[in-house]
């Protein structure tokens, strides 16, 4: 019989646990009902005692490792952390949030318990087995992933289950005893651009994607990537929405075209760039070409907006596609916006 270990760990406050992990939690319930299997979770934290009662009502064990040392993220320590956890829960089948925290560690602990691991889950089916899906090429293929091979961790995608959320409660704690090696690596802060600076909200309901029609040239002949930048940056501002890109639109930069300076290829969406999961998707000022659209595959809810009345959009990879000109469609968007919050 299977026995499930959910692994999560808190936010940088220290205490309440990061939105991934709490999608982890949700995962291993359904999956543990589903299995009849028990569940225990497992919580790495400053203080584990906001997290501990956040997860009282999943009735699942509960396995703390906690202190100062597990306050920032470090290879060493996290790694203890998590081993530790994993040989007192003695799971055969281990979750695992997708966050840059675990998927740095993930694989070494796997091996350190000589199991195996699939990245990249994005759901968990199955009656008498696990079954996980994950996508292939760019997120063309989509496959069902079985092994026989215990321990098996499977680290999740994020995004692909609803948070867990519950009163907090009082729960009952086993506290681990972590052994840490040398710590060779000391953590002395973090340096992030500011918060509105920072373009790529993977939690934003909404993905706007500027294509390179922006810095192109306009009916009047005139190229006016100054005033486009405005438009996107205000309307980002207004809706907490993430900045994605076309290629051609990041690419510009190389070739001494005018580009919009907040945009980096870390912005873009696609074969060759991300596939980000959002509520909404608004693409504007981009040609909605295959490359670009499959980066696509997650949003549900696609809108665009272009001059082009045969652009790929169109041709049923958006849901509603607005054929006009998008710089006096934002700017009027822009001062709806701000008449809301007003
Ligand atoms: C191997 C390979 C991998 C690739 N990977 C990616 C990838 O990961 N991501 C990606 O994006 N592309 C990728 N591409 C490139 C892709 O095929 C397209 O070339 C690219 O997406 C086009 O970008 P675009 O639509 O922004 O630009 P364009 O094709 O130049 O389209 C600009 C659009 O803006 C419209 N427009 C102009 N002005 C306005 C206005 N005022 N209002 C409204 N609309 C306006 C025009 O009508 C036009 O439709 C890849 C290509 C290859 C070969």
């Amino acid at each position: 019989m299977e026995s499930i270990l959910v692994l999560t760990h808190a936010d940088e406050t220290g205490s309440a646990l990061t939105k991934a992990s709490l999608e982890t939690v949700t995962a291993g319930l359904e999956l543990a009902a589903r299995l009849k299997a028990p569940l225990t979770i497992g919580i790495v934290a400053v203080d584990s005692g906001i997290a501990s009662a956040t997860l009282a009502e999943t009735g699942a064990r509960l396995l703390t490792v906690s202190g100062e040392a597990f306050a920032q993220a470090r290879y060493a320590s996290d790694a203890a952390a998590v081993e530790a956890i994993c040989r007192a829960a003695n799971a055969t089948i281990v979750l695992v949030p997708g966050t840059s925290r675990f998927t740095r560690v993930a694989a070494g602990v796997a091996h350190r318990l000589g199991g195996y691991i699939d990245t990249h889950i994005t759901a968990l089916g199955g009656a008498e087995a696990v079954e996980a899906t994950r996508w292939f090429y760019r997120q063309r293929v989509e496959a069902i992933v079985n092994r026989s091979a215990r321990p098996w961790f499977l680290l999740l995608d994020a995004g692909t289950h609803a948070a867990f959320a519950a009163q907090p409660g009082t729960a009952s704690v086993e506290h681990i005893t972590v052994d840490l090696p040398a710590l060779r690596t000391t953590v002395s802060g973090f340096r992030a651009p500011q918060q509105d600076q920072q373009t790529i909200r993977p939690d934003a309901k909404m993905l706007f994607v500027a294509g390179a029609g922006w810095t192109k040239k306009q009916p009047d002949g005139q190229i006016h990537a100054a005033e486009a930048g405005d438009l996107i940056l205000s309307f980002l501002a207004a809706t907490g929405a993430s900045l994605g890109s076309s290629k051609s639109l990041v690419d510009q930069g190389g070739e001494g075209e005018p580009v919009l300076p907040f945009l980096t290829h870390m912005n873009q969406i696609g074969q060759t760039g991300s596939t980000p999961r959002h509520a909404k998707g608004l693409s504007t000022c981009c040609h909605g070409e295959e490359p670009h659209v499959v980066g696509w595959r997650f949003i549900s809810d696609r809108r665009a907006i272009s001059l082009d009345p045969n652009c790929g959009w169109t041709r049923g990879k958006a849901d509603v596609v607005y054929i006009a000109d998008a710089f006096p469609v934002l700017a009027k968007v822009n001062a709806l916006l701000k008449a809301a919050k007003a």
